[in-house]
């Protein structure tokens, strides 16, 4: 964590070395998932099933719920920066746990935090000035002429915020596509059975 000060507010953020330039941090957030809900029994019993009769069909299933769910997942989180005008997402770190956000590295977060402590509408004293009651005009009052850099400052918090909720439902999201896959594959179990079946008692009804 990194304490972001914009005068008296203060923000924890947190960056992450990653992208195409490792040498820079960017503004990040941690979109691991540690907790993972059981299968329910029903569809235990039927992954059971179709990895006895095919080897390696619980591994496939699995990746590809889990394929599905880190797509639709990472889709909407870059939507949502885009919606806040936050730029580009990555994804970086070991197993892609961490997002960042390449258009905010630490040092431009800081200097939104700087510019606005730094800028007052009244005179030419920045916010530790007026904290010690330093201004000619508003002997206590700090006004900043940057009030966007806050604005960006409490928009990357809301995001932060947003994102790291919205990962903790990822694996509810993957359960429900895990079951979306086995359903697929077990109809698939069942219309090869039936056709199996089928083909068995043509045959038959071509003997007698
Ligand atoms: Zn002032």
């Amino acid at each position: 964590m990194d304490e972001i000060r914009a005068g008296e507010h203060v923000f924890d953020f947190e960056f992450h070395k990653g992208g195409n330039n490792h040498g820079y941090s960017y503004f990040a957030v941690n979109v691991k998932n540690h907790r993972w809900p059981d299968l329910p029994k029903k569809y235990e019993y039927k992954l059971e099933r179709l990895d006895a009769i095919k080897h390696e069909t619980r591994e496939i299933l699995e990746r590809w719920a889990w394929d599905d769910t880190q797509e639709q997942w990472w889709d909407w989180a870059t939507d949502y920066a885009q919606q806040l005008h936050l730029g580009k997402v990555y994804s970086t770190g070991r197993s892609s746990g961490w997002l960042i956000l390449h258009e905010y590295t630490l040092d431009a977060v800081r200097y939104l935090g700087d510019s606005y402590e730094s800028s007052c509408k009244h005179c030419d004293n920045g916010w530790t000035e007026h904290a010690k009651g330093q201004c000619l005009f508003l002997p206590t009052r700090f006004l900043s002429c940057e009030e966007s850099s806050l604005e960006s400052l409490k928009t990357l918090q809301l995001f932060a915020k947003n994102i790291r909720e919205s990962a903790d439902y990822a694996p509810k999201d993957y359960l429900v596509n895990l079951r979306s896959r086995i359903d697929d594959a077990w109809a698939d179990y069942q219309a090869a059975k039936k056709g199996k079946s089928d083909g068995v008692r043509s045959a038959n009804s071509a003997t007698t």
